[in-house]
């Protein structure tokens, strides 16, 4: 359901030197057209990034502050990153939920006021692998849906972002029946807690140990719309062929 989408999260990786290699490689890419493309470097790169990618490609932060900017030493703006022509931001990250501590609420006002100021959003959820151990992988995701439904104004401009905590960052991605049982299951939340429209219009894409050789087979499940990619974002032409697994 919808265009499919590829987000590339580099994370806290990368110098003006990586980073300028790395904008050279995706340039030169041959992309899907029928892709969106997004990539969220590290808020310091993101102006060297705008100036010298191609427009093909779209911007995202990877944080954004739960309201209007002014006193809050060490936060970026939504305002900010709009006057910089971010256009996306991911919430919700497992990396801000069970490192930095952000919380359900918070992060479903961060969404709130993001849309509200017309910054799109990548939402994420997921379970940790002790969730899942104890059957409770449904019930994280639904309790994480729950916030952000009660906050949202709208789903339009919502990605929604499935990564298993177990999965990130540790090459053990999740296997395609496995993540797609949960889209299902998130596709399902939405229809009895939003809409029927919502629910088949919502992009809900896949993120935790994706790569260039196991990207293809995830991308024929039925309800994995894309793609949100760490590790292998840092390496433009791995971070083509996922772009390039559409089916
Ligand atoms: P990896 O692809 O490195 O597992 O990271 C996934 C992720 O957290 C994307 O947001």
């Amino acid at each position: 359901s919808g265009k499919f989408f590829v987000g590339g999260n580099w994370k806290c990786n990368g110098t003006k030197d990586s980073i300028s290699k790395l904008v050279s490689d995706l340039n030169n890419a041959k992309l899907e057209a029928d892709v969106d493309v997004v990539v969220a470097p590290p808020f310091v790169y993101i102006d060297q990034v705008k100036n010298s990618l191609t427009d093909r490609i779209e911007i995202s932060a990877q944080n954004s502050w739960v309201g209007k900017g002014g006193a809050f030493t060490g936060e970026i703006s939504v305002e900010q990153l709009n006057d910089i022509g971010c256009k996306w931001v991911i919430l919700g990250h497992s990396e801000r939920r069970h490192i930095i501590g952000e919380d359900d609420q918070f992060i479903g006002k961060k969404a709130a006021y993001a849309l509200s100021q017309n910054l799109k959003v990548i939402a994420c959820i997921g379970e940790k692998l002790e969730e899942r151990e104890a059957g409770k992988t449904f019930d994280v995701c639904f309790q994480q849906m729950k916030a952000f439904a009660e906050h949202v104004p709208g789903w339009d401009d919502v990605v929604i972002a499935y990564e298993p905590v177990w999965a990130i960052g540790t090459g053990k991605v999740a296997t395609p029946q496995q993540a797609q049982e949960v889209h299902v299951a998130v596709r399902d939340w939405l229809k009895k807690n939003v809409s029927e429209e919502v629910a088949s219009k919502t992009r809900i894409i896949y993120g935790g140990s994706v790569n260039g050789s196991n990207c293809a087979e995830l991308a024929k499940q039925e309800d994995i719309d894309g793609f949100l990619v760490g590790g292998a974002s840092l390496k433009g032409p791995e971070f083509a062929t996922i772009v390039n697994s559409v089916t």
